[in-house]
């Protein structure tokens, strides 16, 4: 397996074939081979800089009704709040002198948001920290409307895909929702100039190995300057509360290979990973990771944003506990950095 091994590091690229036996062949010693490779790669281009981004989650309304989680609209228990303009420019004064200078807005898709909305706020960060990234997470949306907050500003866009797979999308989506739109949406933004990211979670239900290759393989076709992978972790109130989370050990290994086959590619480790394991984190940061999002959003609505059982929103997951989080980076020979961390060609 090592041979196999040198041979993606070496050409960035994996058959199908090649990556079916690399992931069936998941061993702790495949693993530390492949993490070593990993770190190699991405020290090579972003040294022993990890970037941070703090993350505000501004609404937790959605239209949708994606069965894993838990801000669906059939969620009658989730409690719904959403943030003002000035609630959201507070969260990036917090921010600024901590050393954020990526700031990502994520949240549901909330019909309160329009463009006119949105484009103001996009365009007040900008203009009050112009030497800062605005990342936006908010969904399926039109070009016309992506077009409009990349013109007020926005340099980021994270929609993962989920799966690259129609039946495995249909499974985790109600029918009104195509991965063919999604599909659309990033081809979208990757047009109109944004840094796009796209991802999946590691052991969502139904997921089989030959759907995480189909989701290397897309992610090597279409190459996002940013990749969001996380264990799928059940949620109380939906449909899926019954179903095992993700591994977090696969997840790590998938890191290690998504690194190899993108060396350039911001990665982060995500809270997901740090919420099934408490040094998740760190481990994501040695499998080849270079970007962590601590949470700055309200610790008052901190709480109401929830994705999932159990998501971490104290502690060194927020920003409040960033000079912890430096520290147990420097103990695995990282240094958080303040830099708005593009990605780097
Ligand atoms: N509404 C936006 C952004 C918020 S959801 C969107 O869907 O794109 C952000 C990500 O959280 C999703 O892309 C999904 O991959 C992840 N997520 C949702 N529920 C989850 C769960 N139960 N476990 C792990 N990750 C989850
Ligand atoms: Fe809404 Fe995103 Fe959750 Fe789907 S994953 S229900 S779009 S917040």
């Amino acid at each position: 397996m090592f041979k196999l091994i040198d041979k993606i590091a070496e050409e960035k690229k994996a058959t199908k074939e090649e990556l079916l036996l690399l992931i069936n062949n998941h061993s702790p010693e495949n693993y530390e081979y492949l993490a070593k490779k990993a770190r190699k790669v991405r020290e090579s281009i972003y040294g022993k800089k990890i970037f941070i981004r703090g993350l505000i989650e501004i609404s937790s309304y959605c239209k949708n009704d994606c069965y894993y989680c838990g801000l669906r609209r059939s969620n009658s228990c989730a409690e719904r709040y959403r943030l003002t303009k000035e609630e959201i420019l507070a969260c990036c004064d917090e921010g600024y002198p901590l050393g954020f200078r990526t700031f990502v807005m994520q949240g549901g898709e909330d019909a309160y948001f329009t463009d006119e909305v949105l484009t103001d706020i996009v365009s007040s960060i900008k203009k009050k920290y112009p030497d800062c990234a605005v990342t936006l997470s908010v969904g399926e949306r039109s070009m016309d409307s992506y077009k409009k907050l990349k013109e007020a500003g926005a340099d980021r866009f994270l929609l993962r895909h989920e799966t690259a797979n129609c039946e495995h999308y249909a499974k985790l989506h109600p029918k009104e929702m195509t991965l063919q739109n999604r599909m659309n949406c990033l081809a979208s933004l990757k047009k109109l100039g944004f840094q796009t990211g796209c991802g999946f979670m590691v052991g969502s239900p139904y997921q089989t190995l030959q759907n995480i290759v189909d989701d290397i393989l897309f992610i090597s076709e279409f190459k996002p300057e940013m990749i969001g992978i996380g264990p799928f972790i059940p949620h109380e109130k939906t449909p899926f509360k019954d179903e095992p989370a993700g591994s977090v050990d696969l997840t790590l290994y998938l890191l290690t290979i998504l690194r190899l086959l993108n060396p350039n590619a911001l990665i982060p480790a995500t809270t997901a990973l740090g919420t099934l394991q408490t040094d998740g984190r760190e481990r994501g940061i040695l499998s080849g990771a270079n970007v962590i999002m601590p949470n700055l959003s309200p610790v008052a609505t901190r709480k109401k944003y929830m994705l999932y059982n159990g998501k971490l929103a104290s502690g060194e997951e927020a920003a409040e506990g960033l000079l912890k989080l430096k520290e147990s980076m420097k103990k695995i020979g990282y240094e958080i950095v303040t830099d708005r961390g593009d990605f780097s060609k």
